[in-house]
């Protein structure tokens, strides 16, 4: 994913993979929850800019 300026407006796109993401407390819980679907390799926990929640991306 190419970096951006941190001051971008939110995309259409984002907005929606942030309502059809599952949210997490935190970094760990999310980490956790990859851990016990066994996708934690394949899995990112980033912070979102929308909820102030965590997602899990495709690493
Ligand atoms: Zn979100």
């Amino acid at each position: 994913m190419p970096k951006r300026p941190t001051r971008r407006p939110v995309s259409a796109e984002q907005q929606r993979s942030c309502t059809r993401k599952r949210r997490y407390r935190s970094q760990g819980d999310a980490l956790d929850a990859a851990l016990l679907a066994g996708v934690e390799r394949q899995r990112v926990a980033y912070p979102c800019p929308l909820c102030g929640h965590w997602h899990l991306a495709s690493a």
